[in-house]
């Protein structure tokens, strides 16, 4: 840990204060030891996209960590998972959605999952629409799924140097959440995260209404494959 990374990582944790923002450091392809440093320094959540990784640092690090699962999951590592992760940000299928209903049932837990929305240019094969989101909501009511609760949307703007751009997409998922939230969790408070917001774009989501930014690369430095 650098003397700017420490620095850097209280900067970002002042400015979420201010906008009652929670930060998930994105410690994907990073060394436990790295992990840990932030750890030592008040971190609790960090995010990982591979479910192999989580689990072999879930393992190794202390048990006080709430482990996020952010991109795409595929429905047979779900089980795997399931006793590890304190939120599953990725939810875009409804095939998805019910297997970590089943797996989480199975397992006596509830997990707390959001529903991935697609609101960048950039073609994607993941994340929901509004309309098949809906959908999904109509046929499987959310107070049936024993073993999600659903507790908010998740977005990725466009990568992209125009403000203006990823602006109007962070709003596009605000009005996405409000809707959603109108239509079915109008009575349920634990719908209320809007996870949006990178180490290139996080200042512009906590303007535009974000609740949980997903920093990674900006805490942690580059990321090599
Ligand atoms: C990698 C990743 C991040 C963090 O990206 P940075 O640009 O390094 O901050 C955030 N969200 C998701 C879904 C990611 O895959």
């Amino acid at each position: 840990m650098t003397d700017q990374q420490r620095d850097r990582y209280s900067l970002i944790c002042q400015e979420l204060d201010k906008a009652k923002a929670k930060l998930i450091a994105v410690s994907k392809t990073h060394p436990k030891e790295a992990v840990q440093a932030f750890y030592d320094l008040g971190q609790r959540d960090f995010g990982e996209n591979r479910v192999p990784d989580l689990i072999e640092k879930a393992a190794a690090l202390p048990n006080d960590i709430r482990w996020h699962f952010i991109g795409h999951l595929q429905r047979n590592k779900v089980k795997l998972l399931i006793d590890k992760v304190h939120l599953i940000h990725g939810i875009d299928s409804e095939r998805l959605l019910l297997e970590v209903n089943r797996q989480a049932t199975n397992a006596g837990r509830v997990v707390d999952v959001l529903l991935q929305f697609h609101i960048a240019k950039e073609e994607s094969k993941y994340g929901l629409t509004n309309e098949v989101a809906m959908q999904i909501l109509k046929d499987n009511p959310p107070a049936a799924l024993t073993g999600v609760r659903i507790v908010g949307v998740m977005g990725m703007a466009t990568f992209t140097d125009n403000d203006e751009q990823i602006g109007l997409e962070f709003d596009r998922l605000r009005f996405i959440f409000n809707h959603i939230k109108s239509e079915f969790f109008s009575e349920t408070p634990h719908f209320k995260e809007i996870s949006m917001g990178m180490s290139g774009d996080y200042p512009l989501a906590l303007e535009r209404g974000s609740t949980m930014v997903r920093v990674g690369s900006l805490l942690f430095g580059h990321r090599n494959y």
